[in-house]
């Protein structure tokens, strides 16, 4: 990034990200494989940087959303397995399949369809294939009255001509919730997987290679569901280990810079709709970050940022590319000074909670214009 264009920026650490794959890896079972997810730009961290990092770290798999995510990837280089987690129209069969993408199949019509597309190229699309054990979205519906046609079902798809099936998988709904019920409920996920699992191979006499459901909550708080392969995104990115379990350590910092600070008298109000009105001389200073940049409205008046040696509280709303702070209390600070939206200094998750969201939303909603900077 130009010096001169510093604006507002997302800082990255890629020792970081590398630092958390390895501390993850370090306590999952001996031969568990590690499933970067590196869907959403990463998390908003930059898919193909990340992705690099993980192919030459040793990870085995990467998952995306969508083929566009997957073929981002490709062109970018990666050749590493990757799983495409969300659906795909069954007419791209045959870019699957030249660009060694593995699809999800999460029913068998879908299967049916992938199998005659990838038969007619005289070919195999690899999948994998998703049970819906609980999260009812995607996945073979399987539970209580659906067994035995849930089995059915894989079992037919995994016969199909045009499919090898490498992997099976499904997806928690609370596995990173406290208390007994999300417990219990996990459990249930994990039984209802596993049984699934083994009535299938009884049926088939085929042994799934690949067995996974542990996403960050899972391989935080439930480490014997590993089984052959565990999932995780957010823990990734060093957010989500909220005890330190893992001695994870958050990978991005917002950064913002200070455009100009002005002096307003008592009763002067501030921005859009004056929803903030001076109760003292205040030396406002405006950042040049806005809603546009990934900043949430709803935070105006709610939240406070990191500046000079100590915070700034937010003053009015929060406009499209620009929001005030009150820097009266710092001194310090001065135009062209950055500012930490969130960060080592201040703590993204009291960001998001003020914003009524989570941490995974604030980090995947930073826009394309803000620049990603690598350490
Ligand atoms: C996003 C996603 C993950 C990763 O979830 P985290 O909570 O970030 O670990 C894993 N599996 C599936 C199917 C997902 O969609």
């Amino acid at each position: 990034m130009n010096d001169l264009q510093k604006r507002t920026w997302a800082e990255i650490s890629l020792p970081n990200i590398r630092h958390n794959y390895e501390a993850i890896r370090a306590c999952l079972p001996a031969g568990c494989r590690f499933l970067g997810v590196v869907k959403a730009d990463a998390y908003g961290h930059g898919a193909l940087p990340v992705a690099h990092l993980l192919q030459d770290s040793g990870a085995d798999y990467l998952a995306v959303s969508c083929l566009d995510e997957a073929l981002e990837l490709r062109r970018g280089g990666v050749t590493m397995p990757i799983l495409i987690l969300g659906h795909t129209p069954h007419e791209y069969t045959e870019t699957l399949i030249d660009n060694d993408l593995t699809q999800t199949v999460s029913a068998l019509a879908k299967a049916q369809e992938y199998s005659e597309a990838a038969f007619a190229l005289g070919k195999k699309l690899r999948i994998h294939i998703k049970l819906d054990t609980g999260m009812s979205r995607l996945g073979f519906l399987c539970a209580g009255e659906h067994f035995a046609g849930g089995v059915e079902n894989v079992v037919r798809s995994i016969g199909l001509p045009g499919l090898e099936t490498e992997g099976i998988y499904t997806h928690f709904a609370v596995s990173d919730e406290p208390g007994e019920d999300c417990e219990a409920y996990t459990r249930e996920q994990f039984r209802l997987f596993t049984d699934v699992i083994a009535a299938v191979e009884e049926k088939s006499a085929f042994h799934f290679p690949i067995r996974h459901c542990a996403n960050s909550g899972a391989v935080l708080h439930y480490p014997e569901m590993a089984l052959d392969m565990v999932r995780p995104g957010l823990l990734l990115y060093g957010y989500g280990d909220e005890e330190g379990k893992l001695g994870l350590r958050p990978c991005m910092r917002l950064v913002t810079t200070v455009s100009t600070i002005k002096y307003y008298e008592p009763g002067t109000s501030v921005s859009y709709g004056r929803r903030f009105v001076c109760q003292r001389r205040t030396r406002m200073g405006v950042l040049a970050i806005g809603y546009a940049d990934g900043l949430p409205r709803i935070l105006s008046n709610r939240c406070s940022f990191a500046a000079g040696e100590g915070f700034a509280p937010q003053c009015g709303s929060i406009c499209m590319d620009m929001c005030m702070v009150d820097l009266t209390d710092r001194p310090e600070v001065h135009v062209g000074d950055e500012v930490e939206i969130f960060g080592a200094k201040n703590d993204i998750n009291a960001l998001a909670a003020a914003a009524g969201t989570i941490s995974y939303e604030l980090l995947c909603s930073i826009f394309k214009r803000v620049p990603r900077v690598y350490l």
